[in-house]
Formats: C-alpha cells, sequence, structure tokens
C-alpha cells in the first residue's frame, strides 16, 4: 500500500487551527491563499506519491553504497531529485530572488510532511538543504548568499550539517576539527565529521558542507566555535565549478533504518587542507548553527509526523483485510481484525496521536510566519518566543510517538508485521532515529527547560497554559458528553502542566538534578497537553461546522470522536507524568554509581 496525503486533514488544521486567512494577510504572504494553498498540496500531493514513495520500500532493501571514495544512492533517487528540485518543490518556502516561491512555512510545512511521509530517506537531502539555506539567508555574507543560495534553492546542489565528530555528539563544545586563516579570507580546514547525512551522493553535482570547527585562537567550549562553507568542489567567481576540495568520502555506515540516505564519515584536509570560508564572525558558529538546528529540528518532527501518518494508514489497511477470530460480540463466522475492540483502540491511538502532533506543529509553523512578517515588532518578538518553546516540543514529541505509532503499526499487522515484505516493520526502524539525531530527545528537553522555560522565567509556558484555559471554558459552553470529557481531561492536563512548570522554576537553582531528573516527562507533557489543546480547538470547530450543516459529516464527527480518544487515553496520562517529575524525582537518582 503506498502513501497517499491527508489532504483533507491538512488543509482543515491549515484554515480552521492555524488560520491560513490571517497569515495570508500578512505583508509578503499575500499569495498564500486558500486557493494557493490547496492546489500547492494538491499537486505536491500528486508528486510525491507518484514519483517518492514508490522508491522507499526499494530503498530499504537496495540502501546507498560507498566505493572507493564515491556513494551511489538507491535506484530512482538522481532522477527523482532532478524532478524534486526542476517542479520548485526545494524552494518552496525560500526566497523568490534566490530562485523560490516565498510561501509561508505554514504552506511548506504540509508538503514537507508529505515528502517525509512518502519516504523518509529520500526526504532527508531536501531537509537539509533547507536548514543550510536558512544559515545562509541569516547568517551569510552578500558574497556567499550570490554564490550558494539560488543552486540550493532550486535543487541544483545540496547541503550538509557537519557537527558530529567521534567524541562530540550531543556535547559540541568537544568540537576538535581545526580551520586555520590563509590571509586571503579562507581557512583550511582539518579533522574528522561523523555520521553525515548525504555527506557525499551522486545525486547533484555539487554539495555544499556547512562545517563546524575551531580557529587556532578560539576560546575553548562551545564559545569558541565557528561556521565554515566547504563545498565538495570549490565554486568559480562566475559560479560554475572549479577544483575538487580536500574533503573525502571515507566510508558510509550501515544502519537499523533510513537505509536509502547515505550516512557519511568526511575527512577534511587529508591532502594540505580543505578550503573553507567564513559564515559570520568568528566564535558565533553555534549560534549560526542553531538556526539552521531549529529549522532542521521542526523538520524531524514533520518526519515524525509524517511517518506516523504512513504507518497508519497501512495499518487501517491491513486491519480492513485480515480475516480472523470471531467478533467478541457475537457473528456468524471469522471478522476482519477492524471488527476487534483492541485493533481498534490501537487504530484510534495512532490516529489521535498523529492528529494532535500535526495540528500542533501546523500551529507552530503559523507562530514563525507571523513572527517573521508581521509588521508589529512586539507581535514578532512574541510569536518568535512561542515558537522557539515549541520547536523541542515538536521534535521531541512528536517522534517520541510516532515511534509509538510505527511499534502499534506492526502489532496491527501480527506476524506480518515482523516480515519486511508489508512494509510495517520498515516505519518501525525509520522511525527509530528521529528522537536521535537532530540532538536526542534528552537534548530537546534540556532545552525545553533551560533556554525556554527558566530563561524567561515561564512566561511563554504560562501565556500557552491561558489559552489551553481559555479554550477549556470554550468547551463548557457546550453541554454535549463528548465536550464535557474533553473539557475535564483538558482542564487537567493544564493544571499538571502548570504545576510542573512551578516546580521547574521553583528547584531550578537549589536541586537543578532533580529538575533534569523530569525533563523529558516535561517535554511529553508539554507535548500532550499542547496537542490536546488542539484537539480540542478542533472538535469546537467540527461542532460549529455540524450545526451549520456545512461540509462533511464523517469528517467532523471523527474529529470529535477522534480528539474525545485523545484526552481519554493521551490527556490522561498528564496526571501520571506530573506524579512522576514532582514527587518521583529522588528515585531516578537514587542508586549510587557503582549500584548500576
Ligand atoms: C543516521 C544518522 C544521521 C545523522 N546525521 C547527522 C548529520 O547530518 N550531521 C551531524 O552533524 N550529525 C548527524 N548525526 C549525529 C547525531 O546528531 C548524533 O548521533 C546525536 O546528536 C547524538 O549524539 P551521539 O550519537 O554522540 O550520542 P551521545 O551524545 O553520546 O548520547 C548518548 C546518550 O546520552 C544522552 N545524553 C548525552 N548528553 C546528555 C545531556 N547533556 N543530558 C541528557 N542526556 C544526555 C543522550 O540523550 C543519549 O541517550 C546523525 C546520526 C545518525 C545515527
Amino acid at each position: 500500500m503506498s502513501y497517499q496525503a491527508p489532504i483533507k486533514d491538512m488543509l482543515f488544521v491549515m484554515n480552521e487551527l492555524a488560520n491560513l486567512d490571517a497569515i495570508s494577510a500578512l505583508p509578503g504572504c499575500e499569495d498564500a491563499t486558500r486557493d494557493t494553498a490547496e492546489a500547492v498540496l494538491e499537486e505536491n500531493a500528486k508528486f510525491v506519491s507518484g514519483v517518492i514513495a514508490p522508491l522507499n520500500h526499494a530503498g530499504d532493501k537496495e540502501p546507498s553504497y560507498w566505493h572507493d571514495g564515491q556513494v551511489t544512492t538507491s535506484k530512482g533517487f538522481k532522477e527523482a531529485f532532478r524532478q524534486f528540485g526542476e517542479a520548485g518543490w526545494q524552494g518552496l518556502q525560500h526566497p523568490q530572488e534566490f530562485g523560490g516561491q516565498g510561501l509561508p512555512k505554514l504552506v511548506g510545512t504540509p508538503c514537507v510532511e508529505m515528502l517525509h511521509g512518502a519516504n523518509l530517506s529520500f526526504a532527508l537531502v531536501a531537509l537539509l538543504s533547507d536548514g543550510a539555506i536558512e544559515a545562509l539567508l541569516t547568517a551569510g555574507s552578500d558574497a556567499q548568499k550570490a554564490t550558494y543560495l539560488a543552486p540550493l534553492v532550486t535543487g541544483k546542489w545540496t547541503g550538509t550539517m557537519n557537527l558530529t565528530e567521534p567524541q562530540a555528539g550531543s556535547d559540541l563544545a568537544a568540537v576538535r576539527t581545526r580551520a586555520e586563516p590563509q590571509g586571503d579570507g579562507t581557512y583550511k580546514v582539518f579533522g574528522t565529521k561523523i555520521f553525515i547525512t548525504y555527506g557525499e551522493h551522486d545525486m547533484t553535482e555539487n554539495i555544499v558542507h556547512l562545517v563546524l570547527a575551531r580557529t587556532p585562537d578560539a576560546p575553548p567550549g562551545v564559545k569558541g566555535i565557528s561556521l565554515f562553507i566547504v563545498p565538495k568542489f570549490l565554486v568559480n567567481e562566475d559560479g560554475s565549478l572549479g577544483a575538487r576540495n580536500d574533503v573525502q568520502c571515507v566510508s558510509i555506515e550501515h544502519k537499523l533504518g533510513i537505509k536509502a540516505s547515505p550516512t557519511a564519515v568526511l575527512q577534511f584536509g587529508d591532502h594540505g587542507g580543505a578550503i573553507g570560508t567564513l559564515v559570520g564572525e568568528e566564535n558565533r558558529g553555534l549560534e549560526y548553527m542553531f538556526i539552521m538546528m531549529n529549522a532542521a529540528r521542526f523538520g524531524v518532527g514533520m518526519q515524525g509526523i509524517g511517518l506516523a501518518e504512513n504507518a497508519y494508514q497501512q495499518a487501517v489497511a491491513f486491519a480492513r483485510d485480515r480475516v480472523q477470530s470471531r467478533d467478541v460480540a457475537g457473528s456468524s463466522g471469522p471478522v476482519t481484525i477492524i471488527h476487534h475492540p483492541d485493533v481498534r483502540r490501537m487504530l484510534m491511538s495512532m490516529r489521535a496521536q498523529t492528529e494532535a502532533a500535526r495540528a500542533l506543529a501546523y500551529v507552530g509553523a503559523s507562530y514563525h510566519d507571523i513572527a517573521r512578517h508581521h509588521e508589529d515588532e512586539e507581535t514578532r518578538a512574541a510569536h518568535h518566543a512561542i515558537y522557539e518553546y515549541l520547536v523541542p516540543v515538536i521534535k521531541g514529541w512528536s517522534t517520541e510517538l510516532s515511534e509509538n505509532v510505527a511499534r502499534d503499526g506492526v502489532q496491527v499487522h501480527g506476524g506480518m508485521g515482523f516480515i519486511e515484505e508489508t512494509g510495517a516493520a520498515q516505519h518501525y526502524r525509520d522511525a527509530k532515529i528521529l528522537t536521535i539525531y537532530e540532538g536526542t530527545t534528552a537534548i530537546q528537553a534540556n532545552d525545553l527547560v533551560g533556554r525556554k522555560t527558566l530563561r524567561d522565567g515561564g512566561k511563554v509556558a504560562q501565556h500557552l497554559i491561558a489559552q489551553v484555559r481559555a479554550t477549556g471554558t470554550q468547551l463548557g459552553e457546550t453541554e454535549d458528553t463528548a465536550f464535557a470529557a474533553i473539557r475535564q481531561r483538558l482542564e487537567q492536563g493544564a493544571a499538571d502542566l502548570e504545576a510542573v512548570v512551578a516546580f521547574v522554576l521553583a528547584n531550578a537553582k537549589s536541586d537543578v538534578k532533580a529538575v533534569f531528573a523530569g525533563s523529558v516527562p516535561y517535554l511529553k507533557l508539554a507535548g500532550i497537553v499542547l496537542g490536546g489543546w488542539q484537539m480540542a480547538r478542533a472538535a469546537l470547530v467540527a461542532q460549529q461546522k455540524l450545526a451549520e450543516g456545512n461540509g462533511d459529516a464523517a469528517f467532523y464527527t471523527a474529529k470529535i470522536a477522534t480528539a474525545r480518544f485523545f484526552a481519554e487515553h493521551v490527556l490522561v496520562q498528564s496526571g501520571a507524568l506530573r506524579a512522576a517529575i514532582v514527587d518521583g524525582h529522588a528515585s531516578v537518582l537514587a542508586l549510587a554509581e557503582d549500584q548500576f
């Protein structure tokens, strides 16, 4: 079964929850009308289901391979990327002056989700180019922009992100790669980078590596890291390709999942030094890389949502088809497994979590658009702060749940789920990387606690909790039992999140380990409460549409039922998470190291 983009739900979320109309009223976003957005989504869906999705399973079976420094990507990838670039999909969200379409993030996000849903391995190359483009747009010089942006935006070249080294994974303070100034504005780069996604491939004629390295006088730690552009082929002044640069792919990894995407070990400078140019100022590299990482972290969150959607679709198709056992309430013979309550529970859980994560991410994208385009500086700053709070939640929570969704997808298939031919197992294997790269869930949670909660004294968190409560009040205005159930769980979730934020603020100085013992549960709690909030908002819109007799009644009743399921089965976990964080921190740290 091939992936079908859930366009109806995507449009519902964009229009009704993320308020596309308000986004298209922003200066510079006028083209993003409902009609345009719908046309873009439909065209993108055709492209990904026709060209990209069919390469997913084949790429898993026949991964990219390395030979003598060259990487040959899985069959069909090169041609598909050519079509992807030529059709303008890489440039969807990027500025028109560099060959992009200049559409807001809210319109680009569903397209990103579709691409990841169709084929995670393929979509990664686009995700990394997006990150490189963002970093150069923000911190690149005019000359760097003129040289690199148009080829990246049009998919003529691709970008990479070179952070990780054998001793420097989560801890980038340990980066050792050296960059020595040559006195002519260039640097020579020496070192080894590992795990570099699409660090080498045959899909484009050039690869633009963005590399973290240290200059000779740099201070130790993260304050001494600079960012460099090191292209695979040097670029002449007229934009044509020059000499091959001194960066070699010495191997690629054999992996649990995302097998078609090459993960490279790159050796810089073994033959005299790889020539690079500094991005922005020396020692500010991590700050610039954070721009790229924030874009990529949001993108990895979308990977989780796309993958979860695909796993869900596949499980539903299997459950409709597989006949096994009688109906527990009685039937003349065996029934399709979708009749069994436990299979329903799994399908509802997969569906509800995917829809909640999608809604939260698209609303996050709309905050990003307001932060970038609104005329009023204060409004921009306020939305930027909310978006920044949401990024680790979108990355961490959506990817953690995608693993659970993919696991349930295997379970729905029974034994066939364990057999590679169905594809359910591939989703499960592919999902595992999402909670690791671009910062593990723990690193997202550290970010949520440190930069996003403590730094502003919990201001953004409390602002969001107040909005959740306002939705709770709206739910109370209807007598429907489904809405009462959603309200009860949502209000309890808001109270639990508020208590945890208060705990974090109260204890960060006096007992920092207690706070960080609960950082990942805090991230999950924020995800389920804010995701549950979006589901509640969706239910309210659906109720309104039903009352107006407006639109697809089956879609809206399903929305309300799914929101209720989310409240009763997912939001209900908020109390347990709160208890684990507030009451359970001591036991996390109770054993001495030698007791393990
Ligand atoms: C397939 C793949 C593709 C990748 N692509 C890229 C890429 O394109 N570019 C790139 O630069 N890197 C890439 N990476 C590297 C990836 O980002 C790192 O693997 C990841 O950040 C984790 O670092 P690590 O592997 O060194 O694990 P470690 O940092 O050693 O972490 C091990 C464990 O310790 C925990 N831990 C570490 N520090 C802390 C802390 N402060 N608080 C709490 N827990 C902590 C982690 O959460 C984890 O559970 C890729 C990795 C893989 C496997």
